[in-house]
């Protein structure tokens, strides 16, 4: 299926993939108005939104507070309960099992998030 992309959805969909930080609303505002200076907190926050439901996007909500990673593929999030640094961890095999473990003919699932919490190396310290 061929969505129509706006151009101010497209920008804010390039930087996303660029970066691995799990951005907020506002830094991807911050970031996509240097080359859309037009464009408002209120656009970037509605246009990712949208995306996370469509399915383009992942939305994690950490401490009341929503970040946003183009990687939607299978792989799961450690968060520093210290710094609130997000992690990502790239084992396709755990999600693949979890995918699995929980599939039955009552459900099919086609996607799961994981999210460790813990302390990460540089809190530890
Ligand atoms: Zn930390
Ligand atoms: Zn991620």
């Amino acid at each position: 299926m061929i969505r129509r992309m706006t151009n101010q959805r497209l920008k804010i969909m390039n930087y996303l993939k660029k970066v691995r930080t799990h951005p907020t609303a506002e830094q991807v505002y911050e970031e996509v108005k240097k080359e859309l200076p037009a464009i408002t907190l209120a656009t970037v926050y509605r246009n990712l939104h949208l995306l996370a439901d469509q399915g383009d996007i992942l939305k994690l909500e950490i401490n009341k507070e929503f970040h946003f990673d183009a990687d939607t593929c299978k792989h799961q999030h450690f968060i520093c309960r210290k710094c609130g640094k997000i992690i990502d961890i790239m084992d396709k095999d755990l999600s693949e099992y979890a995918l699995e473990k929980v599939s039955s003919k009552n459900f099919k699932p086609e996607c799961v998030t994981i999210i460790f919490r813990g302390i990460c190396k540089n809190c530890r310290r």
